[in-house]
């Protein structure tokens, strides 16, 4: 056996590893053996594609191989120890861009050795212009899920704005640059040559980044998963023109799961699927906010924990502010302690909460918070109108009553926790500012509605001192 037919069969094994790793991810108990598949998945192929290179390659390139991987995974390992949290999703678009700038790159160095050289290639007719479309479509996909990718960290780290870019016929924009991807494809392939590669490798940088430009802060979350799905594609379509089977199943196993979870949580934002990964297709920017909504009112953290004294039943929203202010600790002691007083204690988790799918129940898993307390938006939104006091602790869009009452909000349409129908709710945060979409919450202004304002945790550590 030859060292390419073992490194074909370490692939195959790499590639179930990858399988049996989604599965295992998909539930909270076999989560943790999930990414054990995935790591071993990663180190076979790893290992077989460098095994398959020591046979082929010159010394010099072995050696840069190396150096690259262990520089990468040094810079890897250091990334990832570091990160909070809260700075994940900024993290895994960032890590995007690169399969996306892997994928041009692949593209460009695939016309350097076979459409630049024609004399020098071992293709030949339908195959040499199949490898043409290829690189051409490698190099598309590749552009647009790097730029895309770097404006949704911009975003996410709050270093551009999150409102939607709305340029004049934005639409006719994104419309445009797909027809101008087919007309270059067609004519590239008929005749491959450098103009034509530089055209569409612009042009899809350009629509990359006004596609995610044009998405407003709320369906971001939607465009984390879906350019999780283009990074997909792009290994994909690397793995066609490297000829590599094992980036081909990897490619599409990401670039189909990470379709469905998009799918799933524009169902769960009750947005349209196509418009989201249109660039926001078809939404067109709300009126301005100059609503008055009035005076807000003030507790202090002695007052609500006298209200929750009296109260039978109590629901608390987590969201962001919670996992900023790692609020989770006192938040789970402050639950116990009530639990001790006979108190009804549950929490209600919105499907978006956070900056990632599931934060919310990580970090009070975390903090040993019981699962059987913690439910899903569409498991407590009934119950709130028999709620003594919702404590509503750094969560803003997702309790936003707006999204429900206003068909002009920026937000509408999109479920939300309907806290405003309790007897009291009581909402954590540092200021009057808005949410992660940018939209001001009325619910502040309610008359049952009263602010308590600071960080989350030294609020939330005030109340259990007061209790
Ligand atoms: P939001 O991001 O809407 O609001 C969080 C609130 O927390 C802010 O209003 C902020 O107010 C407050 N806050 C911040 N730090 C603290 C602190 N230390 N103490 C107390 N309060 C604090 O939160 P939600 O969880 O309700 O909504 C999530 C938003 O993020 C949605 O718009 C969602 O679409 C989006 N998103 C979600 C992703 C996901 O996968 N879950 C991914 C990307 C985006 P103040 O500054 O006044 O304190």
């Amino acid at each position: 056996m030859n060292a390419h037919s073992i490194a074909e069969a370490a692939y195959i094994v790499a590639a179930l590893l990858f399988i049996l790793a989604l599965a295992g991810l998909s539930k909270h108990e076999t989560a943790k053996q999930g990414i054990v598949y995935g790591i071993a998945g990663m180190v076979i192929a790893l290992a077989a594609t460098i095994g398959v290179a020591t046979e082929h390659a010159a010394t010099i390139a072995i050696v840069l191989l190396v150096v690259a991987v262990v520089i990468g995974a040094a810079i890897g390992l250091w990334r990832a120890r570091i990160v909070a949290m809260t700075g994940m999703p900024e993290l895994i678009a960032l890590l995007h861009s690169f399969v996306g700038l892997a994928a041009v790159l692949v593209g460009w160095s695939g016309y350097y050795s076979v459409e630049h050289d024609s004399g020098q290639t071992e293709f030949a007719g339908s195959l040499l212009r199949i490898h043409h479309a290829e690189v051409f479509i490698g190099i598309f996909i590749g552009a647009v899920t790097f730029t895309g990718s770097i404006v949704a960290n911009l975003k996410l780290s709050a270093r551009i704005k999150s409102s939607p870019l709305m340029l004049p016929g934005k639409n006719y924009l994104n419309i445009g640059a797909l027809v101008a991807f087919v007309v270059l494809t067609v004519l590239f392939v008929r005749s491959p040559n450098l103009p034509l590669l530089i055209a569409v490798t612009v042009v899809a940088l350009a629509l990359g980044w006004h596609l995610v430009a044009s998405i407003g802060g709320g369906d971001m979350p939607v465009v984390v998963s879906m350019l999780n799905s283009y990074s997909g594609w792009a290994a994909a379509a690397s793995g066609f023109l490297l000829n590599n089977n094992l980036l081909i199943v990897t490619g599409a196993l990401v670039g189909s799961s990470g379709a469905y979870l998009s799918y799933i949580m524009c169902t769960a934002m009750n947005r349209s699927f196509i418009s989201v990964i249109a660039g926001g297709f078809g939404i067109e920017a709300g009126p301005a906010d100059d609503t008055d909504y009035g005076e807000h009112r003030e507790i202090t953290a002695e007052d609500t924990a006298e209200l929750l004294k009296d109260a039978s039943t109590v629901i608390i929203t987590p969201g962001y502010g919670m996992a900023v202010a790692q609020a989770q600790y006192p938040v789970a002691d402050l639950t116990r302690k009530l639990r001790e007083r006979g108190v009804d204690v549950r929490f209600g988790i919105h499907p978006v909460a956070g900056r990632l799918p599931g934060h919310m129940n990580v970090l009070l898993a975390e903090a040993k918070v019981p699962y059987d307390i913690v439910l899903e938006m569409d498991e407590i939104n009934d119950d709130f109108g028999d709620t003594s006091v919702v404590l509503v602790i750094g969560a803003n869009d997702t309790v936003n009553p707006a999204a429900a009452d206003d068909p002009s909000s920026p937000i509408a349409g999109m479920p939300v926790l309907h806290v405003w129908e309790a007897s009291n709710v009581v909402v954590f945060k540092r200021s009057m500012a808005a949410g992660y979409a940018g939209v001001q919450n009325p619910l502040f202004f309610r008359d049952n509605s009263q602010m308590l304002f600071g960080d989350a945790k030294a609020r939330v550590e005030d109340i259990i001192r007061a209790l």
